[in-house]
């Protein structure tokens, strides 16, 4: 058992204000693995306040200062890796193997790159008669959500820091642990009290403490689209900026041109099998809807079978498992609804099913299952599952595919698979999405990061992620 009972605030571990605990889950043996503090509105006050005292001395430090700082949290992720990837293989799921190279590797690279992004970013610029000023925004509140704790936490924090931003962190109370680590680390790292501040507890109480507050100039917000849009409304009471990355549903297009025989073809469907199922499926930018040119809708879904016979279910840390257990009991059973939903409305399963995978009865597992003949209406299309559930929707030329794929309200990723560059880029052009990866194309840890429509707005990583931490000012002359 994992206890903290400490919040940090100030630079100090301070005992919380309220009794409360937040039980933590290991995804795996369904056992209770550690407790954190359920914080109070009263925390959530304290550490605005720490911040808001940090911000004036810590925006003013050399851009030098900043990066030296980040890069010091970057090797202490490093150094901790495995216990990290450990700890959030057990509170989400992920294979451990997996978890050390996106959980941890990827926030390390993310705290580095910010520590390159602000040595690089001008301070100043010309323009005209004016002089640009780029400074930082004040006071920040990240709320993260669960599926890649420490990544989005990373994608936030760090771009904050060096930007010269103070900041409360709120993690997600589902798989809160991560954060605690990387606290100490920050504090090891030398940060001056009060920059980073850390408060556990529920989006509903410190979430929306932190959305209002009037002493919290940005709120960077991942989670789902239903919680944006409240911290939204709560944000817009003082006029906060509000960065939001949410939800998707996003569209892998086989194009009608692409080599469906043999090999290629099971490429072409492993991609995006592969993109679907990543962390069980629990992946904003997860591809979880394969449009297939009608015609070739018979092969696809052989290969797309016989791909998912070879997907082993199991423990996140028996070397083998390629699939883990979902997060939680709650979102086994929403998974499963979702199942029982589309095959209530006439998809046809061809894979998995609601049913736990066999031997597997304790662990929040679920079958990978895939549906196919899906239509745009049905609720399988239309909302995110965020479970291994692919949906296969035929389609009758390219002009049809770019319909279905834009009839979402999301938009924040999409994939397009063809022989010819240039038509996937053209098609790629069409996709009212904030990422689209053609042939397979891998995440690019400096690309800007996301979505168009219900999706979100503002953009994470890289420069224009570090940008969204940043006001500009102009003087003229
Ligand atoms: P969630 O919205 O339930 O929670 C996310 C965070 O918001 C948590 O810290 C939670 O405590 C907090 N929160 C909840 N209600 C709040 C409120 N009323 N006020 C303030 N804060 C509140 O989402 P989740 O279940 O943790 O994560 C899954 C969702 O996140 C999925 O919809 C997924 O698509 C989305 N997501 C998006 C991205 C992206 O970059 N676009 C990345 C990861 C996850």
């Amino acid at each position: 058992m994992l206890v903290r009972d400490r919040l940090f605030i100030g630079g100090e571990w301070v005992t919380p204000c309220g009794q409360g605990t937040l039980e933590v889950v290991n995804s795996a043996t369904e056992e209770v693995m550690g407790t954190v503090p359920e914080g109070t509105p009263e925390d959530a006050e304290r550490a605005i306040l720490a911040a808001r005292a940090a911000f004036d001395s810590w925006s003013q430090t050399p851009a030098e200062e900043r990066a030296a700082l980040l890069e010091r949290i970057s090797r202490g992720l490093n150094e901790r890796q495995s216990e990290i990837a450990a700890l959030v293989a057990q509170e989400v799921g992920m294979p451990f193997v997996l978890s050390n190279v996106i959980q941890v590797g990827l926030p390390a690279v993310t705290f580095m790159s910010m520590a390159e992004e602000i040595r690089q970013l001008p301070a100043e610029e010309t323009l005209a008669s004016s002089l640009l000023l780029r400074e930082p925004v004040g006071v920040v509140a990240a709320i993260t959500p669960w599926n890649y704790p420490l990544h989005q936490i990373a994608a936030k924090v760090a771009p904050a820091l060096a930007a010269g931003c103070t900041v409360v962190l709120k993690p997600s109370e589902v798989a809160p642990l991560n954060a605690f680590v990387l606290a100490e680390i920050i504090e090891a790292a030398g940060a001056p009290a009060g920059v980073f501040n850390l408060v556990t507890g529920t989006g509903p109480v410190v979430g929306e403490v932190l959305a209002a507050h009037p002493e919290v100039d940005m709120v960077s917000f991942t989670g789902s689209t239903a919680a944006g849009k409240r911290v939204s409304e709560l944000a817009a009471r003082t006029v906060k900026r509000v960065a939001l990355e949410l939800g998707g549903k996003s569209p892998y297009l086989i194009l009608d041109d692409a080599d469906l025989s043999g090999e290629a073809l099971v490429q072409a469907v492993m991609n995006g099998i592969q993109g679907c199922y990543l962390n069980s499926g629990q992946t904003c930018s997860a591809l979880t809807r394969m449009l297939v040119p009608r015609s070739r809708l018979p092969e696809v879904e052989a290969v797309a079978q016989a791909v998912v016979s070879q997907v082993k279910v199991g423990s996140p840390f028996d070397a083998a498992t390629t699939l883990g257990p979902l997060v939680s009991d709650v979102q086994r059973e929403r998974v499963r609804g979702h199942i029982r939903q589309g095959v209530a409305e006439g998809a046809r399963l061809i894979a998995g099913g609601a049913e736990s995978p066999e031997g597997l009865e304790r662990g929040y597992y679920v079958q990978p299952t895939i549906f196919s003949d899906v239509t745009p209406e049905m609720t399988i299309a239309r909302e995110e599952i965020f479970g291994p559930v692919l949906v296969i929707q035929p389609y009758e030329d390219e002009e049809d595919a770019v319909r279905i794929a834009n009839a979402t309200h999301y938009g924040l990723a999409g994939g397009v698979w063809s022989s010819d560059r240039e038509r996937a880029v053209r098609v790629a052009r069409r996709l009212r999405t904030g990422q689209v990866s053609i042939n397979g194309g891998a995440f690019n840890p400096v690309a800007p990061f996301g979505g168009y429509k219900q999706s979100g707005n503002g953009r994470e990583f890289g420069r224009l992620g570090l940008e969204e931490f940043m006001e500009v000012k102009a003087l003229q002359f």
